[in-house]
């Protein structure tokens, strides 16, 4: 059974002031209330001002998604009565949005590349924000916080062109990372993100799965709602048409009260603000480099394996972080000590790159350039230096880590006992490597490295171990 799924995005633009006031969009660690005025409290005789910024952003975004802009577009009135929306309106586009008609590409559930379409993308303000106080279900009362209301958000609509929930996180992500790229969005901004998800299966009923927050909980509230659609359809029951909220805690979905419809919202053009002249603004506008063509200059100036150069670009801050370090000599080396290394010793310390020093990890890319330490010790100064970095502390430099810890790579001379003492300690072994079973020196090596903690390098260890046996061989 075929699953279809469209996404509604909502994600906060970065601008530094609200959509239609001066009051600071960054209140957080702040008190409630203390970001709003007049206008952003919805007060009577209060009048709109656009932000510029935040229009610049939203048609950077249109242009990036391949979009049609249109000549005009225009802020409308949604009319609902909620006590986070004091002026009993909210201000959006309706009919006349910024960009219609574009296209996101991401990578299919098969690995192939594929075209996910882009309905349209509007601005909007956010309403405020409620606290409920008391238990979960029956809150005693609540209390209103009006510091995120007139936030600047975008609004992003697909079309029904995904298959499956991790095709949708997907699509999340690389959105994600192209409104980092474009300088308009910071995902790690709490209550930067909201989706709302549609979902059928071929021929049934829609069901929209609102404001769902994190990444996450897209695909979780996803997999509920097939596994629950499916379950009806197999009793013979058809699956009804209603919204449903996701509740991330429990991982399951719940019906809400019946949806309303457009005509309920009675939208009508917003008489305090004039249109916007957006498309020949848009032409003027000009893109940074975006992932796609971030990854093929990846491949070209620095030989950057296709896997590494999409681990490294999907990430804004990790491919930053890989152009500081790949002037250590060795733009390959670097791929794979930030793409499969670096990454995962940060994932496994729920750490991002973001602190981690670039030239002390220039340093740590030429150590191991030189052969002057061995991979396993390299990562060991890694770890080392990110958990200082975890811990608040200067991180100490590589080269400091490697004296202190007396991690390098001694001269081959100074295996000269080891050897000795592994080939006394071990005679079967040297007998069975003699009588030619090759396999008896990785037992060799094995114990040679161990007596040397990891420091020696196993092909110089096997090399002098083999001329010891030889020598041995020649006197015995
Ligand atoms: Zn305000």
């Amino acid at each position: 059974m075929t699953v279809i799924i469209g996404l509604e995005i909502h994600c906060q633009l970065t601008t530094r002031t609200k959509l239609f006031c001066g009051c600071s969009t960054d209140y957080r660690n702040d008190p409630p209330n203390t970001h709003t005025c007049p206008t952003c409290l919805g007060l009577p005789g209060s009048l709109p001002v656009l932000n510029r910024k935040a229009v610049e952003y939203a048609l950077r975004v249109g242009k990036a998604l391949s979009c049609a802009i249109p000549d005009e577009a225009e802020f409308a009135r949604k009319n609902y009565f909620y006590p986070d929306l004091p002026k009993g309106f909210q201000i959006t586009m309706y009919d006349r949005p910024l960009a219609v008609g574009g296209y996101l590409d991401i990578e299919a559930d098969d690995g192939t590349e594929k075209r996910v379409r882009i309905t349209r993308v509007h601005m909007e303000e956010d309403p405020g924000r409620l606290v409920h106080v008391g238990s979960g279900d029956r809150p005693r009362y609540s209390l209103v916080d009006y510091n995120r209301s007139g936030i600047p958000l975008i609004e992003i609509v697909t079309d029904p062109d995904l298959r499956s929930p991790k095709e949708a996180r997907r699509f999340i992500n690389t959105l994600r990372t192209t409104l980092e790229y474009l300088g308009v969005f910071d995902g790690e901004q709490e209550g930067g993100l909201r989706v709302d998800a549609n979902i059928s299966m071929e021929g049934g009923n829609r069901v929209e799965i609102k404001n769902i927050s994190s990444y996450k909980g897209v695909e979780k509230a996803l997999t509920f709602e097939i596994t629950r659609q499916r379950n009806v359809l197999r009793r013979g029951l058809a699956v009804e048409r209603e919204t449903r909220h996701f509740l991330e805690a429990r991982g399951v979905t719940t019906s809400a009260r019946s949806k309303e419809e457009e005509h309920d919202y009675r939208y009508f053009p917003e008489p305090d603000l004039c249109p916007l002249r957006v498309r020949a603004w848009c032409d003027e506008i000009v893109l940074p480099e975006l992932p796609a063509a971030r990854r093929a200059r990846f491949g070209e100036t620095y030989r950057v394996s296709p896997i590494h150069a999409r681990t490294l670009c999907g990430d804004l801050r990790l491919a930053d972080f890989f152009e500081d370090v790949a002037c250590c000599g060795d733009p390959v080396l670097a791929a794979t000590w930030v793409a499969d290394t670096l990454l995962g010793e940060l994932y496994y310390r729920e750490m991002d790159v973001t602190g981690v020093p670039a030239g002390h990890f220039v340093e740590l890319l030429r150590l191991l350039r030189g052969k002057e330490i061995t991979e396993k010790a390299g990562v060991e100064v890694l770890r080392v230096m990110l958990d200082q970095v975890k811990h608040g502390e200067a991180p100490e430099t590589p080269a400091a880590i490697v004296d202190r810890l007396n991690l390098g790579k001694t001269a081959g001379d100074a295996f000269g006992p080891v050897i000795s003492e592994v080939v006394q300690a071990c005679p079967d072994a040297v007998r069975d490597f003699r009588n030619g079973k090759p396999e008896a020196l990785n037992y060799l090596v094995g114990q040679a490295m161990k007596r040397t903690r990891g420091k020696a390098d196993p092909k110089e260890l096997a090399r002098m171990l083999r001329d010891a046996i030889g020598d041995a061989g020649g006197t015995g």
